[in-house]
């Protein structure tokens, strides 16, 4: 997505919101709670022909944060091949 072609659909109309504000704060539609204490803003990518989000925490801080706070998800074993 961030390559500029959308990964559902194959289109390359893929706009990006990093520059859109607030990127937090109370207006915090832009961004997740990484605590309860800490909000990581997030960088939008959308393609305008199926609609398709995908979101970036640019904040390194705070992936580091996450890492820390937040249960890690285990690789299912089974997976299809
Ligand atoms: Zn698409």
């Amino acid at each position: 997505m961030k390559q500029g072609k959308c990964p559902k659909c194959g289109s390359e109309e893929v706009y990006s919101g990093i520059e859109v504000v607030p990127k937090s704060g109370p207006f915090g539609s832009n961004s997740i709670p990484v605590s309860i204490v800490s909000i990581a803003a997030l960088d939008n990518y959308v393609c305008t022909d199926c609609g398709y989000l995908e979101s970036y925490i640019a904040d390194a801080e705070k992936l580091k944060e996450i890492v820390r706070k937040w249960p890690k998800v285990n690789r299912v074993s089974q997976e299809k091949t």
